[in-house]
């Protein structure tokens, strides 16, 4: 493979929602970590819950397995190596990331070409802490400290068109790079705020949760600790107006004090920002209590005070396409829409359904290996055009690709519901084997699509 690849810069469009023009949204930069031929892929390496060793002696271990292994790089895990006794007993799992960026179609790296960014953390087992609003009921935030349990593996399960993920990740990350080396805001101007907007279910709040767990990762050796705090809009202009007034100043405090202290990094996530226009509009029109604008003007004048500080990400997601009229969100750094998953998505969210179907037992693969692993979309045409495979794998994936197609316009959150749906609905639930499950799924598909 030429190891001299340079990426084009392509340019992809999104719906700009501050007036409805579309903005252009660079898909990719010039190769920014492409550094003496080699290219930088990142290995994440997750410590054991119980282990105490320093995150600096793993990654200089990780670091030197690595230099002894002649392996090619693609995404996914490598094998704890068993004859390292440190490694072995602190490490649960190490995976190679982000080589999809350079290399298309299953090409893989050469251990030579790649120069392995090692990034070693823990995951944190504390659960959100909540904090409840005035009525005891209605929590107003939450919080995590990152990376948190909770979010492991949500970043590998969100499926998008090609490109999304990856764009978002190097976008923020460049933000924390531009802060960390003191460019001037005034000649370059970056306000660390994410607008994900798009339909209901398309995975906007779990993206912004799962972006915050990366950033977490890869930003370790700079910033050791980093919280989520998840701001609940709607609860915050739900009843209790007067309440929300000190509710608000009450977390801002606590956001402010939190980003006093330099080594940490905060995400603020709020999600439906439209209901912080419509508490407005509302209190305009005279038809919601008066309070309820001071409330929002307090937390958008909150919101543009914290953009000062160099360690803080504001993430927003909107469930409405058109126009949102919040004066932050217009100044959004990137505002991206989230769409219905297109086919190539939607056949690899179902696949990945079955084969955890699979992996549990619930779907039994007829010809009882354990191991039936169904190619991914990449490699599908191929693999039909070709057969390489046997008959009835090849079957399987023509009926996972009829049930993908007959999902289109549905949600990310719908589809990850429908292989539920279709077990449900088979007459023998007990004893079904992947080909009745998939033809379930095609009935189950077209039936919630023509509900649509
Ligand atoms: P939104 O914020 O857009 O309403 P959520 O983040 O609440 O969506 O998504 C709900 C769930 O739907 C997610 O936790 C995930 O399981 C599933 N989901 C949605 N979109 C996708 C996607 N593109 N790929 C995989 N799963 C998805």
């Amino acid at each position: 493979m030429d190891i001299s690849i340079q990426k084009s810069i392509e340019t992809t469009t999104t719906h700009d929602v501050s007036d409805g023009h579309d903005v252009s949204f660079p898909s990719s930069s010039p190769s920014p970590i492409h550094t003496h031929h080699k290219f930088l892929v990142s290995v994440e390496v997750c410590l054991k819950p119980s282990s105490t060793a320093r995150i600096e002696d793993v990654r200089l271990a990780v670091e030197r397995m690595l230099e002894k292994r002649s392996l090619s790089y693609a995404d996914g895990p490598i094998p704890v190596p068993i004859d390292d006794q440190f490694l072995f007993e602190n490490v649960q799992r190490i995976s190679v990331c982000d080589t999809d960026e350079w290399v298309n179609n299953h090409d893989i790296l050469l251990f030579w070409q790649v120069k392995p960014v090692v990034h070693v953390f823990q995951l944190s087992e504390e659960g959100p802490c909540e904090e409840l609003s005035g009525d005891g009921q209605l929590s107003s935030f939450n919080e995590w400290i990152l990376p948190a349990m909770e979010f492991d593996g949500m970043w590998e399960s969100l499926i998008y068109e090609s490109g999304l993920k990856q764009r978002l990740l190097r976008y923020a990350a460049s933000a924390l790079l531009v802060t960390e080396k003191g460019v001037n805001p005034f000649l370059v101007s970056w306000n660390r705020l994410i607008l994900l907007h798009g339909p209901p279910g398309t995975g906007k709040t779990s993206l912004c949760k799962a972006l915050a767990q990366k950033l977490s990762i890869r930003f370790n050796s700079r910033y050791p600790q980093c919280q989520l705090i998840e701001v609940n809009a709607h609860s915050l202009f739900s009843k209790w107006f007067s309440e929300s007034g000190k509710l608000v100043a009450k977390l801002f405090q606590k956001i402010q004090e939190m980003i006093e202290e330099e080594n940490n990094l905060v995400f603020v996530l709020i999600d439906e920002v439209e209901s912080l226009a419509a508490a407005r509009k509302a209190a305009l029109s005279g038809s919601e209590p008066s309070d309820s604008i001071r409330v929002v003007n307090a937390l958008l004048t909150q919101m543009d005070k914290l953009k000062a500080s160099p360690n803080v990400i504001i993430l927003t997601t909107s469930n409405i396409t058109a126009a949102i009229d919040i004066a932050f969100v217009d100044r959004a750094d990137i505002k991206a829409y989230v769409g219905p998953p297109p086919l190539q998505a939607r056949y690899e969210i179902l696949r990945s359904c079955l084969q955890e179907l699979l992996r549990t037992g619930i779907v039994s693969n007829f010809q009882d290996s354990d191991h039936l692993v169904l190619p991914d979309y990449s490699t599908l045409r191929e693999k039909l055009n070709a057969p390489t495979e046997a008959q009835p794998v090849l079957n399987f994936c023509k009926q996972l690709l009829e049930a993908a197609e007959a999902c289109e316009g549905m949600s990310g959150r719908s589809l990850r519901k429908l292989p539920f749906l279709a077990h449900g609905a088979l007459s023998n639930p007990y004893g079904c084997n992947a080909s009745e499950f998939l033809c379930a799924m095609i009935d189950t598909a077209r039936r919630e699509h023509s509900e649509l």
